[in-house]
């Protein structure tokens, strides 16, 4: 069967579900197609025995007040909360910087299942191709879906953008083609670890030190979003994550585990673990604009945190600058 709507959107992450919400108070029909499980791409939790960890985005920062209304939207909801003003660094507590990072009560992929729970959501919908068929798009899915739109906004790591077009042969404008293939991200190593003992990481129970090997460490329990069990998530830092991308589970563990080990109470003991590989963690190279509307097709926009702005308030201002582009085309 083929489902026809005015605007498909590839990708539940932050971009995505932002730009769906807002095609779909414009008017649009909107179908969102999510190849994983759940919803949130990046903005990810997982259930580590009784608790729980954020495993990609830890936090976000507002500088837009565009991005500030939702976040004041989702405080009042009892979803984003103000977990700290400052990192510890490599031997020294965090000292408050006066700036907010916000986290989301219940882990981050909370926020995302707040924001789709109005939409069309076919999740576990992997596309593989797209077509260009008269005015406007058809998408295939590796499960058999089949999707006809007028409108179609593409949020996925570009690479995987560009695999999709590149699978149906659409035939993208050079300047386009050549903007969008200077994107680039970096991988990241993410761990998450349920202790049980004493874990001491200095106040505020993160730490973030970009030369370290390992960079980024982070009790879930003192966040606020795992009050049944210590877990930790700990990020390798981008060189690191390149070279030990292929590296084996258990050698990974051992790399998290040397740097969690000055931190570790004597009688401190792993009961579980959760190791993921970030292919396209952080845009390192992103384009100028908060959106790309391909030039000399039926309505095409792409999106995410690689179009100016790259991190969690990136994405969400980059979704509803496409989703505002496309509908001004329909
Ligand atoms: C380890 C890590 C730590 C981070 N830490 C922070 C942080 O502390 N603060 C911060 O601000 N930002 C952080 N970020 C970045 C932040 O998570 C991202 O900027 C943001 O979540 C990106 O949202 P997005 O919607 O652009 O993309 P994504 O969240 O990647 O969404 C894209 C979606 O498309 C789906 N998709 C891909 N291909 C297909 C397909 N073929 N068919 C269907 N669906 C498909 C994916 O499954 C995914 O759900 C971190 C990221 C990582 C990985």
């Amino acid at each position: 069967m083929v489902e026809k709507v005015d605007g498909l959107i590839v990708g539940a992450g932050l971009a995505g579900l932002l730009a769906a919400n807002t095609l779909q108070a414009a008017g649009k029909s909107v179908i969102v197609v999510e190849k994983a499980r759940g919803v949130g791409g990046r903005l990810a939790t997982w259930r580590l025995g009784p608790g729980r960890g954020d495993y990609g985005a830890q936090f976000f920062t507002v500088r837009e007040p565009e991005f500030q209304k939702f976040v004041d939207e989702w405080r009042e909801a009892g979803l984003a909360f103000e977990w700290t003003r400052g990192w510890a660094t490599e031997g020294e507590s965090g000292a408050d910087d006066g700036f907010p990072r916000y986290a989301i009560s219940g882990g981050m992929t909370a926020v995302a299942k707040h924001l789709a729970q109005n939409l069309t959501l076919h999740n576990q919908t992997k596309l593989g191709k797209i077509n260009l068929v008269g005015n406007g798009w058809e998408a295939v899915a590796e499960n058999g879906r089949s999707y006809q739109s007028r409108a179609l906004l593409l949020t996925p790591p570009v690479p995987q953008s560009l695999a999709l077009l590149n699978a149906g042969e659409v035939p993208l404008a050079d300047a386009d083609r050549a903007a969008l293939e200077k994107i680039e991200y970096a991988p990241c190593l993410s761990g998450l670890f349920w202790f049980e003992g004493e874990v001491n990481l200095p106040e505020p129970g993160a730490l973030q030190r970009p030369d370290a090997p390992v960079s980024f460490l982070a009790d879930n329990q003192r966040k606020g979003i795992s009050p049944e069990a210590t877990i930790i998530t700990a990020h390798a830092n981008p060189m690191m994550s390149k070279i030990w991308y292929e590296a084996p589970i258990q050698e990974l563990v051992g790399l998290f585990m040397r740097a969690l080990r000055p931190f570790l109470g004597k009688n401190s003991t792993v009961k579980a673990h959760h190791i993921h590989r970030w292919r396209y963690a952080l845009p390192t190279v992103i384009h100028p604009q908060r959106t790309l509307l391909a030039a000399g097709l039926p309505p095409l926009a792409f999106a995410g945190d690689a179009f100016n702005g790259p991190r969690v308030e990136g994405a969400a201002l980059s979704g509803l600058a496409a989703a505002k582009a496309l509908i001004e085309q329909l």
